[in-house]
Protein backbone atom coordinates (compact mmCIF):
# COMPACT_ATOMS: atom_id res chain seq x y z
CA UNK A 1 0.00 0.00 0.00
CA UNK A 2 1.24 3.36 -0.42
CA UNK A 3 0.87 5.74 2.72
CA UNK A 4 1.12 9.44 2.06
CA UNK A 5 2.63 11.12 5.31
CA UNK A 6 2.50 14.85 6.26
CA UNK A 7 5.43 15.87 8.33
CA UNK A 8 4.89 18.89 10.97
CA UNK A 9 2.47 17.98 13.39
CA UNK A 10 2.01 14.00 12.21
CA UNK A 11 5.55 12.72 12.31
CA UNK A 12 7.14 15.13 14.73
CA UNK A 13 5.52 18.12 16.91
CA UNK A 14 4.66 21.82 15.45
CA UNK A 15 8.44 23.35 15.36
CA UNK A 16 8.44 24.78 11.75
CA UNK A 17 10.93 25.36 10.13
CA UNK A 18 13.08 23.63 13.40
CA UNK A 19 12.19 19.57 13.73
CA UNK A 20 9.80 19.15 16.32
CA UNK A 21 10.31 16.08 19.06
CA UNK A 22 9.36 12.58 18.65
CA UNK A 23 5.80 11.95 19.31
CA UNK A 24 5.70 8.17 18.49
CA UNK A 25 5.78 7.46 14.80
CA UNK A 26 8.97 6.46 14.49
CA UNK A 27 8.08 3.26 15.98
CA UNK A 28 4.85 2.86 13.70
CA UNK A 29 6.45 3.72 10.58
CA UNK A 30 9.21 1.15 10.63
CA UNK A 31 6.44 -1.25 11.06
CA UNK A 32 4.89 -0.03 8.47
CA UNK A 33 8.24 -0.49 6.06
CA UNK A 34 8.59 -3.70 7.62
CA UNK A 35 4.88 -5.04 6.63
CA UNK A 36 5.76 -3.78 2.86
CA UNK A 37 4.27 -0.43 2.64
CA UNK A 38 5.41 2.59 0.94
CA UNK A 39 5.76 6.02 2.53
CA UNK A 40 5.85 9.29 0.40
CA UNK A 41 6.32 12.10 2.30
CA UNK A 42 3.39 14.61 1.43
CA UNK A 43 4.75 18.38 3.49
CA UNK A 44 4.20 22.12 2.50
CA UNK A 45 8.10 21.97 3.99
CA UNK A 46 9.98 23.04 0.82
CA UNK A 47 13.68 24.00 0.33
CA UNK A 48 14.05 27.86 -0.44
CA UNK A 49 17.79 29.72 -0.43
CA UNK A 50 18.88 29.07 3.03
CA UNK A 51 15.65 27.10 4.17
CA UNK A 52 16.42 23.68 4.02
CA UNK A 53 13.14 22.68 5.46
CA UNK A 54 12.40 19.72 3.33
CA UNK A 55 15.92 18.55 3.38
CA UNK A 56 15.71 18.46 6.94
CA UNK A 57 12.64 16.46 7.20
CA UNK A 58 14.03 14.00 4.31
CA UNK A 59 16.87 13.67 7.04
CA UNK A 60 14.15 12.87 9.38
CA UNK A 61 13.02 9.53 7.86
CA UNK A 62 17.15 8.97 6.22
CA UNK A 63 18.13 8.78 10.22
CA UNK A 64 15.83 6.70 11.38
CA UNK A 65 16.52 4.08 8.32
CA UNK A 66 12.92 4.97 7.06
CA UNK A 67 12.64 4.96 3.48
CA UNK A 68 10.72 6.96 1.69
CA UNK A 69 9.41 6.11 -1.97
CA UNK A 70 8.83 9.58 -2.75
CA UNK A 71 9.08 13.13 -1.70
CA UNK A 72 6.32 15.26 -2.40
CA UNK A 73 4.74 13.06 -5.34
CA UNK A 74 4.35 9.49 -6.14
CA UNK A 75 7.14 8.48 -8.48
CA UNK A 76 4.88 6.47 -10.35
CA UNK A 77 1.76 8.96 -10.45
CA UNK A 78 3.28 10.81 -13.37
CA UNK A 79 2.65 8.19 -15.97
CA UNK A 80 -1.08 9.24 -15.41
CA UNK A 81 -1.78 12.26 -14.00
CA UNK A 82 0.14 15.87 -13.81
CA UNK A 83 -1.85 16.37 -10.56
CA UNK A 84 0.42 18.07 -7.83
CA UNK A 85 -1.33 15.89 -5.53
CA UNK A 86 0.96 12.80 -4.21
CA UNK A 87 -1.08 10.05 -4.86
CA UNK A 88 -1.91 7.48 -2.42
CA UNK A 89 -3.82 4.63 -0.77
CA UNK A 90 -3.76 6.23 2.71
CA UNK A 91 -3.29 9.54 3.68
CA UNK A 92 -1.83 10.33 7.16
CA UNK A 93 -2.13 14.06 8.52
CA UNK A 94 -3.03 15.73 11.78
CA UNK A 95 -4.95 18.13 9.34
CA UNK A 96 -7.37 15.39 8.28
CA UNK A 97 -10.72 14.97 9.02
CA UNK A 98 -10.91 11.93 11.71
CA UNK A 99 -7.08 11.83 12.28
CA UNK A 100 -6.87 11.21 16.24
CA UNK A 101 -4.81 14.27 18.34
CA UNK A 102 -2.71 14.73 21.17
CA UNK A 103 -3.82 18.44 22.79
CA UNK A 104 -0.92 19.52 24.95
CA UNK A 105 -1.62 22.14 26.85
CA UNK A 106 0.77 24.24 24.74
CA UNK A 107 1.52 24.31 21.36
CA UNK A 108 -0.19 22.48 18.33
CA UNK A 109 -2.09 19.77 18.32
CA UNK A 110 -0.23 16.67 16.74
CA UNK A 111 -1.16 12.95 15.56
CA UNK A 112 -1.86 10.12 18.28
CA UNK A 113 0.15 7.33 17.06
CA UNK A 114 -0.99 4.64 19.56
CA UNK A 115 -4.87 5.46 18.06
CA UNK A 116 -3.51 5.82 14.69
CA UNK A 117 -1.94 2.51 15.29
CA UNK A 118 -4.79 0.88 16.73
CA UNK A 119 -6.81 2.29 13.56
CA UNK A 120 -3.85 0.18 11.17
CA UNK A 121 -4.57 -2.79 13.08
CA UNK A 122 -8.42 -2.51 12.55
CA UNK A 123 -7.85 -1.80 9.39
CA UNK A 124 -5.62 -4.69 8.82
CA UNK A 125 -2.68 -2.45 7.70
CA UNK A 126 -0.70 -3.53 10.55
CA UNK A 127 -0.71 -7.53 12.53
CA UNK A 128 -2.03 -6.97 16.29
CA UNK A 129 1.12 -7.69 18.55
CA UNK A 130 -0.78 -7.12 21.77
CA UNK A 131 0.51 -10.40 23.07
CA UNK A 132 3.67 -9.96 22.26
MG1 LIG B 1 0.76 18.94 9.51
Amino acid sequence: MDIVIDFDGTCVMHQYPAVGREIGATPVLRELIDAGHRLILFTMRSDRGKNRALSDAVEWFRERDIPLFGVQTNPLQRIWTSSPKAYGNLYIDDSALGCPLVFPEDGFPYVDWKQVRRMLVGMDILKDNSEQ
